[in-house]
């Protein structure tokens, strides 16, 4: 079924201080399509500019509830507070900020231990690495590995899912609702801040793609060795272009 594409929802910065009621209606869109989507925990957010309401104690036991649901959780970095740090040393160039990329192996591993402890103290998990704003480095992946059983990343600009520095990848690539001809695309969403009229698109989106079977859970992707190939090649490196081009406008207006 080369011609038939797949989505994968993902919802980013869920932690002690989401907005519940936003949160809360996107749940009731999700279980009503039957939908497993992937959640990034930020289990000690200390991000101001993520935190939507006051201190929620009985955060775990929504995670709890969302992994009864049978959804993924994630490792959305530790505090999701960022550095600066030059982007191209990046495994995904997106911004000169990172929670975790340019610090030491040592650093990265202290971190890390620490997130994960949360995760199982609470009895929780997670299948995934979502690192904050995409920004990590191969140190990461070194640090995820000793410290913790997560093989997985949530992230990258392929067709479908890859292998690579020992770690199996599902790309993320979109950010709104659009429609594909093949491949598998993650849609990140942040529940947060969404607005009504994304709220409409995506019960749109999903009414009609869950007919053709066409959304997915982490628990349906094949991962697999697959390298990437030659059309990943291109389209990741179409996908750069663009994103870089309009990275220079952006920083150029800002002056
Ligand atoms: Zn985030």
């Amino acid at each position: 079924m080369i011609f038939s594409p797949k989505y994968l929802i993902r919802l980013d910065d869920a932690s002690h201080y989401l907005d519940n009621n936003k949160w809360n209606i996107i749940e009731k869109i999700l279980i009503k399509y039957n939908v497993k989507p992937i959640v990034a925990v930020t289990p000690n957010n200390m991000d101001k500019n993520i935190q939507y309401s006051a201190y929620n104690e009985k955060f775990w036991e929504k995670v709890h509830k969302w992994q009864k649901l049978n959804w993924t959780i994630a490792m959305h970095g530790y505090s999701h507070v960022y550095h600066n740090c030059q982007r191209f040393k990046l495994k995904f160039p997106f911004y000169n900020r990172s929670e975790f990329g340019g610090l030491s192996l040592k650093e990265q591993i202290e971190k890390i231990k620490k997130a994960n402890d949360i995760f199982i103290s609470n009895g929780i998990k997670p299948k995934l690495w979502v690192a904050p704003s995409h920004t990590f480095d191969l140190k990461t992946l070194k640090a995820l590995e000793q410290v913790t059983d997560i093989r997985v990343i949530s992230d990258g600009i392929a067709y479908s899912s890859f292998f690579e520095n020992g770690f199996n990848y599902i790309p993320q690539q979109l950010w709104d609702f659009k429609n594909k001809f093949f491949g598998t695309w993650t849609i990140c969403l942040h529940p947060d801040t969404i607005t009504k009229n994304e709220l409409r698109n995506l019960e749109l989106f999903l009414k009609y793609k869950s007919r053709k079977n066409q959304i997915i859970g982490f628990n349906n992707i094949n991962l697999n060795k697959r390298r990437l190939n030659f059309f990943d090649k291109i389209y990741s490196t179409q996908f750069w272009i663009k994103y870089n081009f309009k990275y220079t406008i952006k920083s150029f207006l800002k002056f």
